[in-house]
């Protein structure tokens, strides 16, 4: 593709934290964002040249959209693939119609890793609740339930302690499902890598993930992971982002098994909770990242800088600012107006000395 000069516009599905932090990395760039959601105060937008609000099935605003736009992407990954179909026929669009459909559903995603040779719970289809509770049975009475869409922060999700647990979550949810192996990881990690419109690849090291009550807490870089399983997440990510001809950032969930191998949770067809420290402890964060590719620009350098330990800032924690803002390290407020539970309402970003070698982060050929 050609290259969007500076005074482009890039266009941004979605109007959340992700989009605003795409936005700012836009302006750095000389480039323009323009939010496509249906918040008239959307976080994004506050930080944005232009806004439309609209609906993801209204044709016509998205067609106007669009043409206002020198390319668009997005930064939620439940936007209808037909959404993204249409635009990609006005402008260029990534990621693409065929990654994002594959990534919405649980099954096909979890059946297309597979297709690569790589690893990921057992899984079967839920489409009754007989299913759910023969699934619960089949995987020894230790599994999840999750719908095959719209889940995030762990909605859509039980862990059934029984059989009739299992059918009763089934026809709580009334929607098609799957039924995952519970597994019992060492610890959770992520990878987060982008793919650029010339077929080059690069990506971050990768960090240790702890979650609390299904959500991201804290990100540390480097955690736990070995060089070489660093090199192994890094490796599964291009796997990935190639299969998909994928452009743009992408964000692969992963659980580090106890005899040291990775088992892929899920993809993220964006950029991702978990890369928010890259924004201090790297020179060009995930953020620049996903803008370069999408805009057609070179890939920028991933190596990090700095260990960095990224925490959320969740709901009513965020009334504690002046408690954040005095101390030392990088603090992000989304502006978000209403703390409700569980909301994320901003990170903060402490910085230390670098303890591990940067060799690995070159941008790689394609
Ligand atoms: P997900 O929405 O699939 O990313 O799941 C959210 C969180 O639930 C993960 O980050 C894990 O902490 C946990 N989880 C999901 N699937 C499994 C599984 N098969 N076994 C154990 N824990 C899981």
């Amino acid at each position: 593709m050609k290259a969007v000069a500076p005074g482009g516009t890039i266009g941004i599905l979605g109007g959340g934290q992700l989009g605003r932090m795409l936005a700012l990395a836009a302006a750095r760039l000389g480039l323009k964002a323009h939010i496509y959601c249906d918040d008239a105060d959307a976080a994004a937008a506050q930080v944005s040249d232009a806004h439309t609000v609209g609906k993801f099935d209204d044709t016509a605003a998205l067609t106007r959209f669009a043409q206002a736009c020198d390319a668009v992407t997005l930064e939620f990954e439940n936007v209808p693939a037909a959404t993204v179909a249409h635009i990609a026929t006005l402008k260029p669009m990534n990621p693409c119609a065929r990654a994002l459909a594959i990534t919405q559903d649980r099954f096909d995603e979890k059946s297309f890793i597979q297709s690569l040779g790589l690893t990921t719970p057992r899984f079967v289809a839920v489409d009754s609740a007989t299913d759910a509770a023969r699934g619960f049975a089949d995987f020894g009475g230790r599994a999840i339930l999750k719908t095959r869409r719209f889940g995030y922060d762990g909605k859509g999700q039980a862990k059934p302690a029984s059989a009739d647990n299992a059918a009763a979550a089934f026809r709580r949810f009334s929607a098609p499902s799957i039924l995952e192996s519970f597994i019992d990881f060492a610890f959770e990690a992520s990878v987060i890598a982008a793919r650029g419109a010339d077929g080059r690849f690069a990506a971050y090291d990768p960090p240790e993930n702890a979650h609390e009550n299904h959500i991201l807490r804290r990100s540390t870089v480097p955690g736990r992971l070995t060089a070489a399983q660093g090199e192994d997440a890094k490796a599964i990510a291009r796997k990935i982002a190639t299969a998909l001809d994928y452009v743009g950032v992408l964000a692969v969930e992963l659980f580090v098994m106890r005899d040291g191998s990775l088992t892929v949770n899920e993809i993220a067809p964006r950029v991702h909770n978990s890369g928010h420290w890259t924004i201090e402890a790297c020179a060009v964060s995930q953020f620049e990242q996903h803008i370069r590719a999408v805009a057609g620009w070179p890939l920028g350098d991933p190596a990090r800088h700095a260990d960095a330990v990224m925490e959320n800032i969740i709901g009513a924690e965020a009334d504690a600012w002046e408690d954040y803002a005095a101390r030392p390290g990088a603090l992000h407020l989304y502006g978000k107006g209403e703390a409700r539970a569980g909301r994320k309402m901003g990170h903060f970003t402490t910085l230390g000395p670098l303890t591990r070698g940067r060799a690995d982060n070159r941008v790689r050929p394609q």
